[in-house]
């Protein structure tokens, strides 16, 4: 049976509408980030990384690294099976303990991924409240519409951090009714941040659950990393914290935060947890290490905030159209699919600048985008050299240059 035509079919539709995905093949250097070695069929040639999650450079900090060789000398590169099955191992159980202590919460667990954190943590929580109703922001990460979808249980979906209608919602389905209010704490492709004590202002109001994605914002927000509840002071009010070990703290893995009742019940019924090997031996030490080395540390912290003031000062005062926020995301919005991957093409073959286009659906239609995250290895000289860069670009594909904004 043939049935290569409906792959093709599925092929040409993303290409005629451009978000045919293409991945530059890069070679990090440790010693060098952000510079990368891009490697082409006909060579390579240097680029400078502008769009990683590696926030704070964590990935190739020497604690991180050193924990990940000596435990994988000492113990393996593999977990050799599921949590159950001897992949309980000490580096999991002490990272566990240190991101219980990191959010101030009894418990953690430790997942393959944030997206299965989020996944199966969300459907695994509703299904053990019996008549469950999910409470979700229009923007969540797929990871947690997935979860809310797996659940099985009813959702109502409120608009993007409207506090209004999430009551309304919330009025409606009654004080008894086990409800669990679903959203992030900064949304990663806006850059924006959710009012996250009128939120749980709600949840108390109404008897609900919170359970909060501080995918984007672990290591980066608050005094020693917790995230933008740390910031804002209110981890305590929040029920379960769930974030990844990917993005801020460099290495990869998701996980939970809430009061020992949650995870442990989480523990016994999460098919993403209990189906799965564990997390490598060696990776859980690093991350380890990342979370510890952030709890003690506001250099990175601090470096990146002061990169990422300079970086949208310099892009706003050269005339682009970044959308602002209080974030370390810098959206420069160009608004179609075609010209984005143009400019992504352009900055990458003429400058030597990697930035991957968003598109639809990552971003709704007419807000495609460049996601620009400066990490504190960015260097003033850097950062002039890709506001120039843009500038040539938009040039090149007649982009029109705004009135150039103080307020960035
Ligand atoms: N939540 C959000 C908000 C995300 O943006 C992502 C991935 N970018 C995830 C969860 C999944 O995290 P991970 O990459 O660790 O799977």
């Amino acid at each position: 049976m043939d049935y290569d035509h409906f792959f093709n079919a599925a092929l040409d539709t993303l290409h005629q509408e451009r978000r045919y995905r293409v991945f530059v093949t890069l070679e990090k250097d440790a010693a060098r980030f952000p510079h990368a070695t891009r490697q082409t069929p006909t060579g390579t040639s240097d680029v400078v990384i502008w769009c990683s999650n590696d926030y704070l450079g964590m990935s190739m900090h020497p604690d991180t690294i050193g924990a990940m060789v000596d435990t994988a000398r000492q113990m393996g590169v593999g977990a050799g099976g599921t949590r159950n099955i001897s992949g309980t191992s000490g580096p999991i159980v002490a990272l566990e303990r240190a991101l219980a202590d990191l959010h101030r919460k009894e418990s953690a667990l430790v997942f393959t991924s944030g997206y299965v954190s989020n996944e199966t943590g969300i459907a695994t929580l509703a299904k053990l409240l019996p008549d469950c109703l999910l409470l979700s922001d229009e923007w969540n990460h797929n990871s947690m519409i997935q979860g809310v979808r797996r659940s099985g249980a009813e959702k109502a979906v409120f608009r993007h951090n409207d506090l209004e209608h999430l009551e309304d919602l919330l009025k409606a389905a009654g004080r008894e009714r086990p409800k669990m209010i679903v959203f992030e704490s900064v949304y990663s492709m806006d850059g924006d941040v959710s009012p996250i004590h009128a939120v749980c202002d709600l949840a108390d109001k109404y008897n609900a659950l919170t359970y909060i994605d501080e995918v984007h914002a672990v290591g980066i927000y608050g005094e020693r990393g917790g995230g933008y509840s740390e910031e804002v002071g209110a981890q305590d009010r929040l029920d379960i914290i769930e974030a990844t070990l990917a993005k801020g703290f460099g290495c990869i893995g998701g996980y939970l935060a809430a009061k020992s009742s949650i995870i442990d019940a989480v523990r016994s019924n999460a098919h993403g947890f209990i189906f799965t090997t564990a997390l490598p031996p060696a990776v859980a030490a690093a991350a380890a290490a990342s979370v510890t080395h952030l709890m003690n540390s506001n250099t990175e912290r601090l470096a990146q905030r002061k990169q990422v003031q300079r970086t949208k000062e310099v892009l706003v005062k050269a005339g682009l159209p970044v959308r602002k926020n209080p974030t370390h995301i810098v959206p420069v919005i160009i608004g179609d699919a075609e010209r984005t991957k143009l400019a992504s093409d352009l900055l990458l073959d003429d400058h030597g600048i990697y930035v991957q286009p968003i598109n639809y659906p990552t971003v709704p239609r007419g807000t495609e985008r460049l996601r620009i995250t400066p990490t504190p290895f960015h260097s003033d000289e850097l950062i002039d050299q890709l506001a120039d860069a843009l500038v040539a670009v938009w040039g090149k594909l007649g982009l029109p240059l705004h009135a150039p904004q103080e307020d960035a």
